[in-house]
């Protein structure tokens, strides 16, 4: 008997215990006589099933999780259906069912360097097809689809690769930044560990697009099995001609710095400089790495190109709401249920998502907040709930989507030091440049703390901060931080003592 399975290799499969399943699985195997076809794949992204094993039975996919190594004996005994920890198809799980998988359509289901299956999955049809244009073609396609950058900014993407297109130089480079430093997110790192080549096309169709011969994939060393991969997948793609003296690709690895995940801090980082952000003027687009024009595209913008010019720019811009088009890699951690990376259309509710999809809080007590876009994010009550997730739609209800993580709190969250956890966040990160951010977060912690401990003048001291902070700063990471602070005081005034005249 011969048997086909599936089980991630991504890095929270493995944290938890997908290796020890796999070892039990050849063990039992073996002992059995069985001939076992394991197959090692990125994650579906239902990270509380993880580790999730799949057995392709009759042309499905049929689940198994969360599977422990004492799990698995049973699966060789009896029906398959009949095991404890059966899930049915995998495609099936409501979970996985009502996404709309487009730049992840292919994460979790094949060997992530296995290039030929890629290919068979539709891989390449969109860098073929960029082949076949003009470079001006590639660009009115960028543009029409609708597609914005999903780092968190929301700049157009076609406007962007414009820009390099028309910048003059002779050399020009292709920036990936795969800096995933949000509390709660993980989508940089599932693609690359799932589906690697999915980056590297959408990197060469911009390539093409702008006419640059060199790319650069900025990635975390927190990250060390995407490096890998990464790694693995650029050596095969040049044995396979993807990659080679037209266009190249190499890896930077970063040493853990928060703000380089801005672009201009990135460059920095990636020229061997300290990790400080530039003054913009001039923008990357004109004079970037190394004083080339340069594209900084999120790690998600470029994934989502491959599906853009393989299926055409109006598949892609039926999904969506409003101007924010396409689909977005929703990544739900934190305390709730059923947390992972849902990709889905624009315009999903914030409540829809968080207790229709995921089930609410893991503690089973109600949700309090979730705090979408990082630690500089706001924090969203349930009064809000009902906004769509949406870049306007989120700056609306005075907050922003970021690179779209969400973290839930239920109702034993202390809001008053989440808000003082997001000044002491900038503080520490702050890459020093400008006062309102080097000193002001400093400040705003002092402040916080005197509202805690109910000073009465303290709170229009910090609402002035916040005002200074978000207009003074160089970069998002001071001008950002009033999104927690100033969130959580205006939703959550019962977390803060009232001033002390007032209590006596
Ligand atoms: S806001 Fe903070 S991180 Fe950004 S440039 Fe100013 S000091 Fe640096």
């Amino acid at each position: 008997m011969s048997l086909t399975l599936y089980l991630p290799l991504d890095a929270a499969a493995l944290a938890l215990g997908a290796d020890e399943v796999a070892r039990a699985l050849q063990t039992e195997a073996e002992a059995r006589g069985l001939d076992l076809m394991l197959k090692r794949t990125g994650t579906r992204g239902m990270v509380w099933l993880e580790p999730l094993l799949e057995i392709e039975e009759n042309g499905l996919r049929m689940g198994f999780g969360p599977l422990e190594p004492a799990d698995v004996p049973a699966l060789f005994e009896g029906a398959f259906e009949d095991h404890p920890k059966a899930l049915g198809p995998v495609e099936q799980i409501p979970f996985f069912a009502r996404q709309t998988r487009l730049a992840f359509a292919r994460c979790g289901i094949a060997e992530p360097l296995d290039l030929d299956a890629y290919r068979a999955q539709g891989g390449l049809k969109g860098l073929d097809r960029a082949m076949t244009m003009t470079p001006e073609e590639i660009v009115a396609e960028i543009t029409t689809s609708g597609l914005r950058g999903r780092g968190g900014a929301g700049f157009p993407t076609g406007i962007k690769w414009k820009t390099v297109l028309e910048a003059g130089g002779a050399r020009k480079a292709v920036v990936c930044n795969a800096d995933e430093g949000d509390s709660g997110t993980f989508a940089d790192r599932m693609l690359i560990e799932g589906d690697p080549f999915c980056l590297i096309e959408g990197m060469a169709i911009c390539a093409r697009a702008v006419g640059a011969d060199r790319g650069y994939v900025y990635m975390r060393s927190e990250y060390p099995q995407a490096i890998a991969t990464l790694d693995a997948s650029l050596r095969i793609a040049r044995e396979a001609g993807i990659l080679g003296d037209h266009f190249d690709i190499e890896d930077r690895v970063g040493a853990g710095s928060y703000v380089c995940g801005e672009e201009t801090a990135l460059l920095n980082s990636m020229e061997g400089k300290r990790g400080t952000v530039r003054p913009k003027p001039p923008l990357p687009a004109h004079k970037g790495f190394m004083g080339r024009p340069t594209v900084v595209n999120n790690l998600i913008t470029l994934a989502s190109v491959p599906a853009i010019l393989s299926e055409g720019a109006e598949h892609y811009r039926s999904f969506g709401l409003g101007r924010s088009l396409g689909t977005v890699p929703l990544q739900i951690a934190g305390n709730v249920r059923r947390g992972g990376l849902f990709e889905a259309a624009f315009g999903m509710t914030i409540g829809e998502l968080v207790e229709g999809v995921c089930g609410g809080t893991a503690s089973g007590r109600p949700v309090k907040a979730v705090q979408i876009g990082g630690p500089l994010g706001a924090y969203f009550p349930r009064s809000l709930f009902d906004t769509p997730l949406g870049y306007e739609e989120c700056d609306e209800a005075g907050g922003l989507i970021g690179h779209a993580g969400l973290v839930v709190f239920d109702d034993t969250a202390e809001m008053g030091a989440m808000a003082r956890f997001a000044m002491e966040f900038c503080a520490v990160e702050s890459c020093g440049t400008c006062t309102p951010c080097r000193i002001g977060a400093v400040r705003g912690i002092e402040t916080i703390d005197r509202i805690l401990a109910g000073d009465p003048a303290a709170p229009e001291i910090l609402t002035d901060l916040c005002e200074t902070m978000r207009a003074g700063s160089l970069c998002a990471l001071g001008g950002f931080t009033p999104y927690p602070v100033e969130s959580a005081l205006r939703h959550f005034p019962e977390d803060f003592p009232p001033a002390r005249e007032a209590a006596e």
